[in-house]
């Protein structure tokens, strides 16, 4: 059997890993979103191999690539879970609509791909198991068994548990582990949900007491309902002064997608939702700019913007950014992994203006960061490993620079304390591991 690394090797982005056994079998097919957009190592002659799909969750550096396969003539099945079919139908759709006449593949490909996706349950199936990964609403690790293996592969994962979902399932057991390492560097320690909602919300009053308006660019789903959560709560207690928050880009349509797959969410939400008016996702300080060029926003004295993408790649974040960035009193505040290269990852560096299309936007505005996580960091994927029993592989994927390889190092010493021992890779892109 081999394991063949299309994408995701030493890099975020473009996640897919072919499984080839008995059946062939392809763990996520994403993007790499940034500049220059770049695509899984899949040709014709590998996509025809392909017997079955399954997607880890709806992110599109994890699920941007699917319709393409229909596009070069796959027609097998994806499998996935009900919110990550529900939410990959949205960002698709969006994805297709940002790209317009540079999209790898067509809407008739997406709806191809939408109609071949079969739902599997946590917990549930045979050879295909999949198990709560902790990191976005649906997100799933997948467990394979195939040709008398077993492989577990994370996709992305949080052990913790977030403020809507629960933790990823740990105590699992395998041959082989392709385990995610965005936050695998020595350094990587991420501090309780709770604290970064109190830096965000200080960063917020701040910028209000100052007389500014704060722009929240993120992620449509995971980490967006996670802010708004946050937001909400302090609203509500009165930790945060009353204010509209504006809702762009695709963050609206996700909480419907949320609401409607509730008994995905912890219980605690799912209550609130399904049996209260107590709907942690409805407020009436949630606010749609109705005006094409959102004078609304900019007319209200205080507001907060939460909208996408949230690396500013591109989305309604940079027509807020174009016309705030020149004000000192405004603030934009990072709140998730800004990968390398990317406008968020330039500000985050101190970089002072940001190109736009053509133009050089100064950037006075204030740059914060309030480190909201999705991932576990490095303690806690040593934690998984350890937790995990009979591996004889630990392969290491989805992390840039030293990251994957500090991980490594850690990993390795926890494997020469086991009575079996196990092999710790990093590998390349394009790579074939036979296992
Ligand atoms: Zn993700
Ligand atoms: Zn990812």
């Amino acid at each position: 059997m081999y394991l063949h690394f299309l994408g995701g090797a030493r890099e975020v982005g473009r996640s897919a890993v072919l499984v080839e056994g008995s059946k062939n079998l392809l763990l996520d097919c994403g993007v790499k979103l940034g500049e220059n957009e770049e695509y899984p190592l899949l040709d014709r002659s590998i996509i025809k191999r392909i017997n079955r799909v399954v997607v880890s969750h709806a992110h599109l550096d994890h699920s941007g690539y699917l319709p393409a396969l229909y596009a070069f003539g796959y027609n097998g099945k994806i499998t996935t879970t009900k919110p990550t079919r529900d939410l990959i139908q949205l960002l698709l759709a969006d994805y297709l609509r940002l790209k317009q006449d540079f999209s790898p593949y067509s809407q008739e490909d997406v709806i191809k791909c939408l109609k071949h996706t079969d739902i599997l349950e946590y917990d549930r199936g045979t050879e295909i198991v999949l198990r709560e990964a902790g990191h976005i609403l649906g997100s799933a690790l997948t467990e394979v068994e195939m040709d008398g293996k077993k492989i577990i592969y994370t996709g992305d994962i949080n052990t913790r548990p977030s403020r809507l979902i629960e933790a990823a399932r740990t105590d699992l057991s395998g041959d082989v582990l392709i385990m995610e390492s965005t936050y695998g560097g020595k350094s990587d320690k991420h501090i309780p949900a709770k604290e970064a909602g109190r830096m965000l919300i200080d960063s917020i009053t701040q910028t209000f007491n100052e007389g500014g308006k704060v722009l929240i660019p993120t992620f449509a789903i995971g980490r967006g309902q996670e802010i708004l959560f946050t937001l909400e709560s302090y609203l509500r207690s009165g930790g945060l002064e009353k204010t509209p928050i504006f809702l762009d880009g695709m963050i609206n349509k996700a909480l419907r997608i949320y609401r409607h797959n509730a008994i995905y969410l912890k219980d605690e939400i799912k209550r609130r939702i399904l049996t209260s008016e107590d709907d942690p996702f409805k407020s009436k300080y949630y606010l749609v700019p109705r005006t094409k060029n959102k004078e609304e926003v900019f007319e209200t004295e205080r507001a907060i913007i939460l909208t996408t993408s949230g690396m500013l790649n591109g989305g309604p974040v940079l027509g807020y950014l174009e016309k705030m960035a020149g004000d000192r009193k405004n603030k934009i505040v990072l709140v998730g992994y800004q990968v390398e290269g990317t406008r968020g990852r330039k500000l985050l560096e101190g970089e002072k203006s940001v190109q736009i299309d053509d133009h050089e936007i100064e950037v006075k505005m204030k740059v914060d960061l309030a480190p909201f996580t999705a991932h576990s960091d490095h303690s806690e994927l040593v934690k998984f490993v350890r937790s995990t029993d009979g591996l004889k592989k630990v392969i290491l994927v989805h992390g840039e620079g030293r990251k994957p390889f500090e991980l490594a190092e850690e990993l390795e010493l926890v494997s020469e304390k086991r009575r079996h021992q196990f092999e710790v890779i990093v590998p390349e892109l394009g790579e074939e591991i036979r296992i």
